[in-house]
């Protein structure tokens, strides 16, 4: 394993961070497998990984209540006596703060959730403009510096998918943030905050953190022949995987990548690819571009990276899943056989059909997607009956 300095926090974090939010589950997404979360967990720290990353609402159904990934990371670290060796970081779930003692209240329940009287890396979930200003009203730098000066948390940040005007505002609004946590690919280096916001935050010295690596897995699955083409052309052969990691690490502007891992054969293969120190060349970083250019010239899809935090819809659409099968459907050119698997993966009321445009999920889209339109897309693809196919 290779590690990095996470910015002006000082601590040697490995550069692949175990992100707990895609733990195998049975069932539902707050049934998590735990024999298996812990192999692939004590598989990881035993082979050095040493930033674990969880947040309040992770494994849970509705990814905006308490989730089981605290509950079971707790028992887990606890059991295996685990705690002191790693460094912990999880969220305060910002959407949820009504009132200025629910800062307290959320983190002292996330402690109990933990089993832990300290965490090593505190941030304030998915910072957005109306979510920022309305905890600023309540004072949420008050409780930042009192978190730090009791000692409960030792390292302040936020995570985000905003643009880089406004993740720069932030960070200058308060000089004691230590760790920022933002999404990055070589898909998406002008989007969001992307590379700019990564150059800001190495100006700065704030530790980077990373987040949708693989871009809700598209950049590995699926992938449409002319980037397997340019994948083919390389003169090092690597797995769509490792190119998307390599890529990450190569840039002296991330200290951590994240990788929410859900088998231990993803474990091992990450951890193969985070302790080798491979070159990302001038002629790699060209295929790389290339292969950006193509999935982008060859997508007439959405950008969903299928985080789920739009999730539940009170109607009951299952959004991630139209909008994932549409993407494929526009990738594979199949339209046949991309109708069979919508039609047999999707209930018949949980289909794009069944969105009302409501829009009750639009605050919640990390991707900033107008999703009854982008729903609207997917009803016109696929219809309301198989048969049309
Ligand atoms: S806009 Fe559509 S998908 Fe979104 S919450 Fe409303 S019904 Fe559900
Ligand atoms: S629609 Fe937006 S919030 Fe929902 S899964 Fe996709 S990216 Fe995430």
């Amino acid at each position: 394993m290779l590690y990095n300095t996470l910015g002006k926090t000082n601590l040697k974090v490995s550069r692949l961070g175990f992100g707990t939010m895609r733990l195998p589950t049975k069932g539902s997404n707050d049934q998590i497998v735990e024999d298996e979360a812990t192999e692939m967990l004590t598989y990881g720290i035993e082979n050095g990984i040493n930033l674990i990353d969880t947040a309040y609402p992770y494994h849970n159904v509705e990814l905006s209540g308490s989730g089981n990934s605290e509950i079971f990371l707790g028992n887990f670290l606890k059991e295996n006596s685990y705690r002191d060796d790693i460094i912990l970081s999880t969220k305060s779930p910002t959407w949820a703060i009504e009132k200025k003692e629910d800062f307290d209240t959320f983190l002292d329940e996330q402690l109990k959730k933990l089993q832990t009287d300290y965490i090593d890396i505190y941030l304030l979930h998915s910072l957005t403009e109306p979510i920022w200003a309305h905890i600023n009203d309540l004072n949420v730098l008050d409780f930042l510096d009192d978190c730090l000066s009791s000692g409960v948390v030792k390292h302040i940040g936020f995570s985000s998918h905003i643009e880089v005007d406004y993740l720069i505002e932030i960070l200058d609004e308060y000089p004691k943030w230590e760790v920022a946590l933002t999404q990055m690919n070589y898909l998406d280096e002008y989007y969001q905050s992307g590379v700019m916001g990564l150059n800001y935050l190495k100006e700065i010295n704030v530790g980077s953190m990373i987040m949708e690596p693989l871009r809700g897995g598209r950049l590995v699955n699926n992938i449409p022949e002319e980037v397997k083409a340019w994948w083919e052309i390389a003169e090092v052969k690597r797995t769509p995987v490792e190119w998307a990691l390599q890529y990450l690490w190569n840039r002296d502007d991330v200290d951590c990548v994240l990788s929410g891992m859900t088998s231990l054969k993803q474990v091992k293969e990450n951890i193969k690819y985070a302790s080798n120190e491979d070159i990302i060349n001038e002629y790699d970083q060209e295929i790389i571009r290339e292969v950006a250019r193509q999935y982008k010239a060859s997508s007439l899809g959405n950008d969903c990276t299928r985080c789920g935090y739009c999730m539940p819809c009170p109607e009951g659409v299952d959004i991630v899943n139209c909008l994932t099968e549409y993407n494929i459907a526009q990738m594979m050119r199949d339209p046949k056989a991309s109708a069979m698997q919508y039609f047999s993966l999707i209930g018949e009321n949980s289909r794009a059909d069944s969105c009302i445009s409501c829009e009750k999920c639009l605050p919640f889209c990390t991707q900033m997607l107008n999703i009854p339109e982008e729903l609207q897309k997917v009803y016109e693809y696929f219809g309301s009956e198989f048969d049309h196919f």
